[in-house]
This record gives structure tokens, C-alpha cells and sequence, in this order.
């Protein structure tokens, strides 16, 4: 839950993580759309899918309990280098390094290094915190590595004055600390989303997105992308003309919503839309819902916003 991401912003969704899979075993026997819907609104959704694999293989393979073994751990489904050396370094207190963003960024900051760091750098990096890892509580030495990069050596405006090993720190003795490491340019790609919300006999039309690729496998109101050159009518008649087989009516503009995704901003234009006839739906993938149903449905953020703002909405009589 923790990557790319700080404490304050997945603490809710951790503690209610643990209330509904309190163990390994209950997280394996929980099918996926409970798990993707207690991740909802942390996005990197294959990460919980990971995870729910993970602990299902831990159930089978290893009698329900974590590996203690680096390498059966680094061979369960998301485990790459840095989660299998934090899970071994905290849970048992063995001495494996854990380089992650924030810990790269204050050794980067220690040694003043320019450039971005090349396999051979990060090979010396995981060498000297293995040298100091041998001598430490591995796993207070790793947390207290990512605090530091977290609280103290951020990337804007680090806490120099105040940083336990600012008289070792190259970066600070020569003024560079505020432009080591270059910061990183995102191109955040920008697209436009129609969404119709078709309600009929007080239930809302959904579907669920496929089982691979962005988003996999979460439900979403009917609609896609603009293309270059359509309206935002015009797309919203031909994607649901794609997806359901069904002209619509009458459409009335509902909400707009800004949304961050990984790789690009998404605008979201949800209209309320009357059908000229009955949609053809895909059983597997498509259903009509109650409104207090919505909610146990796994949504990404952008349509999670619709539902909580539909639900408002009703709760108002309307
Ligand atoms: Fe980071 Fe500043 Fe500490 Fe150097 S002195 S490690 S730049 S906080």
C-alpha cells in the first residue's frame, strides 16, 4: 500500500484492510472484488491483485505463514528485490537492504551524484547499506533509512539543518541538496472520458472492465474516451452505441471530474441519459444495480467520485 504513496493517505484504507482480512487465511479465501474494493480510491490495482495471489500461495505453499526465506519470498506473485528485502528485514530482523525511492534519493544526496543512478551505482548502493546492515538492527536500520528519506530528505525543500547525517552528506557541504537529484519531468498524457449514467426501474446500468490491462477487472459506468475531432455527445452516442447496442434519447450533462491516473489526467464528463431502447447487455460484464448496491462494487476513483455524488443525490430525494 505503501509505495509511491506516504502514510497519511492509505492510513484509513489500512486499518480497514486489517478489519476485513485480519489474517493471510481470510485475505486467500476472500474472492478478488472484496479485495479490489477494500483497495478502491489507492490505485495500482495489480498490486492488490498481487497480493491477494501472494497470500493464496502462502495458504498453499507455505502453510499459511510468510516465508521466512528470501527467495521464497521473492517468488511469491509482486515480490521484487525491495519488497522481499523490507518484509524480511522488519518481520524477521534478517540483513537484506531495502532500496527504495526515499533511501535512494538520500544516498544519491550523500555521494552528490549528478546522474541518475546506473545498475553498477545501485549495486554499490545495496553493497554499502548491506556493509552497514551487518552491524545494525536490520530492520529498524531499513525503516529508519525510509523515514530519513521520507520526513527528513525529501525531495523539495530537505530539512538539512535539522538531518542526523548532514556531516556526512556531500550534497549539502557543496549547496546541491535542492537540485540532487534532478527532478523528474512527468508528461502526464491528457484525455477526455464520456460516462452515461442510465437509470431505469431505480437501478443503474455498470460494467465491468476486462480481466487484463489498465484497470483490470474493476466496474465502471458505461462510456470511453473521446476520440480527436467528436464532441463530447458525439462520443458519449457512439460508445454506448458500442457497448449496449442502444441509441440514446435524451442526454443532460451531470458532473465533470479531474482525475490523476499513472500514466494521465482524465477529465470526466458523467451525463444522465435516457435509452431509445433495451440495451443488449453482456451478462458476464454488464448488470443493473440497486443505488445502495453500488457501493460494493470496486470502482476506479474517477467513477467512485460518480458514485459517492449519486448517492448524495439520492440521499437527497433526488
Ligand atoms: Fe538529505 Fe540534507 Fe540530510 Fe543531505 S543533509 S541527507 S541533503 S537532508
Amino acid at each position: 500500500m505503501l509505495q509511491q504513496t506516504t502514510v497519511p493517505s492509505v492510513y484509513s484504507h489500512y486499518r480497514n484492510w486489517f478489519k476485513l482480512f485480519p489474517d493471510v487465511q481470510a485475505l486467500a479465501r476472500a474472492p478478488l472484488q472484496k479485495v479490489l474494493k477494500a483497495w478502491e480510491g489507492l490505485g495500482y490495482y495489480q498490486r492488490a491483485r498481487n497480493l491477494h495471489r501472494a497470500a493464496r500461495v502462502i495458504n498453499r505453499e507455505h502453510a499459511g505463514s510468510v516465508p521466512q526465506k528470501y527467495e521464497d519470498l521473492l517468488a511469491l506473485p509482486g515480490f521484487g528485490p525491495y519488497i522481499a528485502a523490507a518484509v524480511i528485514s522488519i518481520a524477521y530482523d534478517k540483513p537484506y537492504p531495502a532500496l527504495d525511492a526515499n533511501v535512494r534519493r538520500v544516498l544519491v544526496r550523500l555521494s552528490c551524484l549528478s546522474r541518475k543512478p546506473d545498475s553498477r551505482m545501485e549495486n554499490t548502493f545495496l553493497h554499502d547499506l548491506a556493509a552497514l546492515l551487518r552491524k545494525n538492527r536490520p530492520g529498524e536500520f531499513n525503516q529508519a533509512m525510509m523515514e530519513l528519506g521520507a520526513l527528513v530528505c525529501r525531495p523539495k525543500n530537505p530539512s538539512c539543518l535539522v538531518c542526523p547525517v548532514q556531516r556526512f552528506c556531500l550534497a549539502y557541504k557543496q549547496g546541491k541538496q535542492e537540485v540532487i537529484p534532478a527532478p523528474r519531468k512527468r508528461n502526464y498524457r491528457k484525455i477526455e472520458t464520456v460516462l452515461g449514467i442510465i437509470k431505469e426501474s431505480g437501478k443503474y446500468l455498470i460494467q465491468k472492465r476486462p480481466s487484463t490491462g489498465l484497470l483490470a477487472g474493476l466496474w465502471e459506468f458505461p462510456g470511453g474516451k473521446r476520440k480527436k475531432g467528436e464532441t463530447r455527445e458525439g462520443a458519449l452516442r457512439r460508445e454506448l452505441k458500442e457497448e449496449l447496442g442502444a441509441e440514446i434519447r435524451e442526454e443532460k450533462f451531470l458532473l465533470k471530474i479531474r482525475h490523476a491516473y499513472t500514466q494521465f489526467q482524465a477529465s470526466l464528463y458523467a451525463y444522465e441519459c435516457t435509452l431509445r431502447s433495451t440495451p443488449r447487455l453482456r451478462r458476464d460484464s454488464q448488470r443493473w444495480v440497486a443505488p445502495w448496491a453500488l457501493k460494493q462494487y470496486p470502482f476506479p476513483s474517477g467513477s467512485a467520485k460518480v458514485v459517492r455524488f449519486l448517492e448524495k443525490r439520492n440521499s437527497q430525494g433526488y
